[in-house]
Parts: C-alpha cells; structure tokens; sequence
C-alpha cells in the first residue's frame, strides 16, 4: 500500500502533563507503536510510572483544591470549554488522521467521531453548565428555619477510555467534568497515546487553566495506579467488562464512586412487518460499524421467520460489498483491526463458530489484499444457537450472528438471554410497537428503526455492560456531590 507520510504532532511521547507543562515522564518502558493499516511504526510512548501517576494527581489536587477552577463560576467553565471544541475542530485535519492512523477507522468516520461529535459534547455541556444551580433552599419538615442543598464538584476524576472511540469517549468524561468544577487526569490507551497527548495539547491552546487537566500515558498498569492513587475521587471508565470488575473492586475498596461503561452483545430484533430495504440498510451500518470494534454493535441479529432467509442474503451481500483497504482512502469503508491480537481474537471466535455447527455464509478470512495489515473480511454466520460461544460472547470484531426466532415473544426472550445489557434495536412497520418492545428488553439503551444515541440522554449499560451512565444532566450530575447546610 502506497502512502504519503503524515506529519505526526508527536512522534515518540516521553512527556507526561502536569501542572499546566510538559514533564519528561520518570517510567522507564515504553512501547512502539504501530500503525495497523501498514504493520509499520507510527511512534512510540513511555509508560507512566507511579511518581508520574503522583505529579498528574497532585497537580489536579493542588488546582481544585487551591487554583482559582474550585472557585470558578459555571460561566467560566463555559466559556473553557467552548474554545476548548473551537480548538478541537481548528486542528480537526491532524486529530482525525492520527486517530486513523492509531487505530485503523476509515477517515471520514474518524473526523465524525474524533472531532465533529466531541466538539458537540464540549458545547452541549458548555450550555449545561451556564444553567447550573449550585445551591438550593428547602424548608425543613422538622425543626430548623432552612436547608441549603449545595452541589459541589466531587473532586478530582480519573478518566480512563478505549481505544476505539479515543477522543469521543474521552471527551464524553472530561465535558460533564470540568462543567461540575472537577480537576481530570486522563490516561488514554495505549493504543491512542498520541492522539491523546493531542488533546492535551489542543486543551492547553484552549486554555484550560494549569492542573486542571492533567495527562499520563500508559496502559493497565498506569491505570491501576491512577485508580489506587488517594488523590482521586472519582473513576470514569470505558472498556473491557473484566478490567471494569478489577477497577469496581477497587474502588469498592476506597469506597469512591465509578462510572463502568462495558462490553455489549447487542440484539437487533428483526420482526415479520419490518421495511426489508430500511432494516437492512441500517443493521449494514450498525453491525459493522468501526470494523465492529464498536460496543454497541448489533451483532446478534434476531429474525422472525418471514424475513429470516432475506436477511441472511442481505447481509452478507452488505459484507460482501465493503472496501477493505487504507483507512486514510476516501473510499475505504473497512478499516484494519487495531491489533495482531485483536485479529487472532477475532479467528479464533470465528473457528469456534464453525466447531459449534454455524454456517458462516462470507468473509472470516484473511483478505488478499492488502497484504500487509491486520485487515480481516466481514463475517455473516447463520443457523446460530444463542448457547454458542459466538452469540454470547463480545468478539469485537466483523461478526455478525443471525439467530431464528419463531414469533416476536422468542425474538425477547433470545435478547434477553445474554449476559449483557448495553442496546439493542428492533425493525417493524409500527414504531409504538417497537417502544413496547423496548420496554421489554433489559438494556441501558436501545433504538426503534434505527440507533442514534444522543447525548442529551442518558447512556450506559446493565448486567455485565455495566451500571454506570454517561450523558445528559444525569452524566454531568454524576460529577458532582451533594451537601446539606442546615439553619
Ligand atoms: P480495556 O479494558 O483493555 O482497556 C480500557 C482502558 O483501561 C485502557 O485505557 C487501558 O489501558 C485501561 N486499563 C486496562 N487495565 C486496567 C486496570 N487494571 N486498571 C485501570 N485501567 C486499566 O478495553 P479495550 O480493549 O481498550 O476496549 C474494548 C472494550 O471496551 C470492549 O469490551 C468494548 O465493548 C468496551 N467499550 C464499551 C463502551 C461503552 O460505552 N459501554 C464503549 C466503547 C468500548
């Protein structure tokens, strides 16, 4: 695959950010980076260590704790997180690239989720903030004149993302937190490092006063330090359902609050009565998404007898279609895999599909072109059991499962039997019927012809997805604390 070189911002990351300036790191490992569209390296970054950990907190302690941001009036902050979304699309060119190049997603994908969508977050919660009511009277039921219920920021927030939606998902915790008055400090994958310490910098041309948004680059165990760290009040977490158990833990431990945003297996019902054209055209979107890499991917799809056959076709010719190849490519529509690791996870669910009697009908191989990458051709497995490894399990991947079901009341039952409760959807001629059917489905989100979160709501999981919710007042609310001073 020929290419022409993008100037990275940040090549090798030795540097971790704390009280307003860059600091070499005093972690001794670092990790090459590699981009996965080319098998080449892109960079490197240092691991941050636990006295790099220590400066971060430290540094966001001293600026709540001391600097003028615990004092800041939500105006301010408004006003901080506007030019910070100013900032973010000024350099919209170099942030959605380098996430391409990070991780592999097509690039006008990229651009909407890397800047678009999180330039949208800062200002949706720039307006939140100037509404905010810190203080409120209650007049007592018992003795005493007055109550003052005051809602203070709760402190100082770890946030740790994922790779696949790098800056979205970062920005989704550090929006609603410097709106309630919270200092962060941000500890991005691995994966992202650089695309992270992109933000960073971009938040510092913004303005964002010193301290108020530190940085260290790491993986598990930086992480793992940053959330045993006692300076830190709350953890934000997106990611693997096994890493949020060990980071609850944790923070059961300290007894602080954590928001766990997990995996997902999420259905999508397809009902007899469902427009053909429309469901297909959307589950071709929202079961493939991000080369699957995408939490809520629809990737059990569960069909009622009518459309069972057509669906199957259907999507297997959308998975057929798609153009694989470099993800900076306009007409790139799948990327690469992030990682070796990822694409050996992946071959491995697809092997153990094929043993547990499923009928993979295209893709789940290797392309042959390009031939360097960890590129992977979208799978369409059929006759799958909802018991087998591959209908339960989040694979992460281009794999999509359709499952029969006899009658809409399987179809729940079959969405219903999963460990996990993230979203799902449901394709039918009658909307209000489909909110019933929502009604019944156990998970945080879920879509009626389609599948547009919106920030203004709130988002976030049950069972093994997680309980914890972003977005909406309800995502800034969690940012902070309640007290009552009584007269
Ligand atoms: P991961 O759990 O391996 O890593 C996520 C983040 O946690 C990274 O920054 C990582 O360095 C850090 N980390 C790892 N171990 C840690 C520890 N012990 N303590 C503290 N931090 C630690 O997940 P991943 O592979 O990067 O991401 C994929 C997972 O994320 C999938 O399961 C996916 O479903 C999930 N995800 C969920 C949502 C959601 O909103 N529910 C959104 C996107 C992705």
């Amino acid at each position: 695959m020929s290419r022409t070189a993008v100037p990275l911002p940040v090549r090798d990351l030795t540097q971790i950010h704390a009280d307003g300036t860059w600091k070499t790191a005093t972690g001794t490992e670092t990790v090459t980076l590699l981009d996965p569209a080319t098998e080449q390296p892109l960079g490197s970054t240092v691991l941050a260590g636990a006295a790099d950990v220590n400066a971060a907190v430290t540094s966001a302690r001293r600026a709540l704790d001391h600097g003028p941001w615990g004092r800041s009036t939500p105006a301010e902050r408004a006003d901080v997180l506007e030019r910070f979304a100013d900032a973010l699309e000024k350099h919209a060119d170099d942030m959605s690239r380098l996430v391409t190049r990070e991780m592999g997603m097509p690039l006008g994908f990229s651009l909407m989720n890397n800047v678009d969508a999180p330039a949208m977050v800062l200002r949706y919660y720039a307006g939140l903030s100037r509404g905010l009511e810190q203080e409120e009277t209650r007049v007592p039921v018992g003795p005493g004149s007055r109550t003052v219920v005051r809602r203070e920021p709760i402190g100082v927030a770890a946030v740790i993302p994922p790779w696949n939606y790098p800056v979205f998902l970062a920005i989704t915790k550090i929006a609603p937190a410097l709106a309630a008055g919270c200092t962060v400090v941000f500890k991005p994958s691995v994966e992202t490092s650089l695309s992270g310490a992109l933000l960073v910098r971009i938040a510092q041309e913004a303005g964002v006063p010193a301290g108020v948004f530190c940085f260290v680059p790491g993986g598990a165990a930086t992480g793992a330090e940053l959330v045993r760290h006692p300076g830190i009040d709350r953890v934000a977490f997106t990611g693997a359902t096994s890493t949020g158990r060990l980071i609850g833990a944790e923070c059961g431990e300290r007894l602080i609050p954590a928001n766990l945003e997990l995996g997902g297996k999420s259905a999508a019902i397809v009902l007899d009565d469902a427009d053909l054209e429309h469901t297909l055209q959307g589950l071709g979107f929202l079961s493939f998404l991000n080369t699957g890499q995408t939490c809520f991917a629809m990737t059990r799809v569960v069909a009622t007898p009518g459309h069972y056959d057509r669906i199957v076709d259907g999507l297997a010719e959308i998975a057929r279609q798609q153009v694989i190849g470099d993800p900076l490519a306009p007409a790139t529509t799948t990327g690469p895999l992030v990682s070796a690791r990822q694409r050996e996870t992946v071959e491995q669910y697809v092997a153990s599909g094929l043993a547990e009697g499923a009928r993979l009908v295209t893709g789940g191989r290797r392309p042959d072109t390009p031939a360097k990458g960890w590129f992977y051709e979208s799978a369409v497995f059929a006759e799958v059991g909802n018991g087998m490894r591959i209908a339960r399990e989040e694979i992460f991947g281009p794999v999509v499962c359709v499952l029969r079901a006899a009658d809409e009341d399987e179809a729940v039952a079959i969405a219903n039997d999963c460990p996990y409760g993230l979203a799902g959807t449901v394709w039918t001629a009658d909307p209000e019927h489909g909110l019933d059917i929502g009604r019944r489905v156990r998970t945080g989100t879920f879509g009626v012809n389609g599948y547009p979160p919106d920030i203004s709501a709130p988002w976030g999981g049950m069972k093994d997805s997680g309980g914890g919710r972003e977005y909406g007042p309800e995502g800034l609310e969690s940012y902070r604390v309640v007290k009552s001073l009584y007269i």
